[in-house]
């Protein structure tokens, strides 16, 4: 039975790990301090004999008793809006967190997977972004403390690969959406299908012409487990290269919710990417992945989810 630790493990996507690992039989140790994720998000796991949950900052020395097989590290704040309220948290979590827990991986010999980001490639020069290139990163701009964390975090994962010889995976995760997402968290597709659903003005920054290309949060767990399953110790991306422009996608979510909403534009914050889109053609040829939930389904699953986020809320209103 394999035994797994998931930092971050209470957010969206580390909650969605847990549940997978578990169904695959692994002891899963969750460990969050709560800084983005929520207890809610993992409520359903309590009291299941194959799921231990331990509040800590793996900024600070972690410590877990007895063996570990695999370490996923996705602790990290990762919407834009939580990363620029919390940019020092953000920096050590990329940076020392991934110290301690890589320093975890040697001590237990286990095998460890970093969730890293697309935003190492910054305001990307190519089109679309293969792992071979190297980026286009503002250090000193707003969004350089979480871009620039995960680069530091996959020049150390490197590091203890070779000169530790640690096994280890790299994660660049585009972006990732479905149930689970927090509807505050002030990410796109949050905003949005929220704003569709309380028929408020649907918010495009810009002139809305930037793209995003969104995979759904089961297409990302498959990925990530073959990952970690696979030989693969260079990075892979794990994305759904269906480009859309932001304009097209606030259409889309009128469409899809009926909403009387209109669209308004404000400001593009700074640094915000122009382009965004996988290559996968590695994930494709080492990892035999590839997405399968069209944005259509994705987007009708997490609009559900939200819906009854919002009857719950009105409920305790
Ligand atoms: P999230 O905010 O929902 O989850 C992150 C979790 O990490 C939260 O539960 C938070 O409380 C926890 N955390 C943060 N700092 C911590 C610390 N110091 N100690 C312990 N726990 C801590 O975000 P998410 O979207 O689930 O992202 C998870 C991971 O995936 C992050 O590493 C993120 O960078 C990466 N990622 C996400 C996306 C995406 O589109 N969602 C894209 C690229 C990369
Ligand atoms: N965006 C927008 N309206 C919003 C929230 C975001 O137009 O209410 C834009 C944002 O400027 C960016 C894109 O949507 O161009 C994706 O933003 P998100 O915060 O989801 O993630 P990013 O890919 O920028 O990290």
């Amino acid at each position: 039975m394999p035994r797994t630790l998931v930092t971050g493990g209470a957010g969206f996507i580390g909650s969605h790990l847990c549940d997978r690992l578990i169904h695959e039989g692994h002891d899963v140790i969750c460990m969050d301090n709560f800084v983005t994720g929520r207890p809610d998000n993992i409520a359903h796991l309590i009291g299941n004999d194959r799921f231990q949950f331990i509040q800590h900052d793996v900024t600070n020395y972690v410590y877990v008793p007895g063996e570990l097989d695999y370490i996923l590290h996705f602790a990290s704040p990762a919407s834009p809006i939580d990363y620029l309220q919390l940019p020092i948290q953000t920096l050590k979590v990329g940076a020392l967190g991934t110290h301690k827990t890589l320093g975890l991986a040697k001590n237990k010999g286990a095998r460890f997977l970093l969730a890293s980001t697309s935003e190492v490639y910054g305001d990307p020069l190519q089109h679309p972004q293969s792992e071979s290139y190297w980026g286009n990163v503002n250090p000193i701009g707003v969004r350089g403390v979480y871009d620039e964390a995960k680069r530091f975090a996959e020049a150390m994962t490197m590091a203890y690969q070779r000169y530790h010889g640690v096994e280890t995976r790299i994660v660049r995760i585009f972006n990732t959406y479905g149930p689970r997402m927090r509807a505050s968290d002030g990410r796109v597709v949050s905003n949005f299908i929220n704003q569709a659903l309380r028929g408020e003005d649907i918010t495009v920054y810009g002139d809305g012409s930037q793209t995003r290309s969104f995979q759904y949060i089961d297409d990302l767990v498959e990925g990530v487990y073959r990952l970690l399953l696979s030989e693969e110790n260079e990075p892979v991306n794990i994305g759904n290269p269906d480009e859309t422009s932001i304009l097209e996608f606030a259409q889309e979510i009128v469409a899809l919710t009926g909403t009387n909403s209109s669209v308004s534009f404000k400001p593009l914050p700074k640094d915000d990417p122009q382009v965004r889109q996988p290559n996968i053609t590695k994930a494709k040829e080492k990892l035999g992945w590839s997405p399968v939930v069209s944005r259509a389904e994705g987007l009708r699953r997490t609009t559900e989810f939200f819906k009854e986020e919002l009857a719950v809320a009105a409920e305790v209103e």
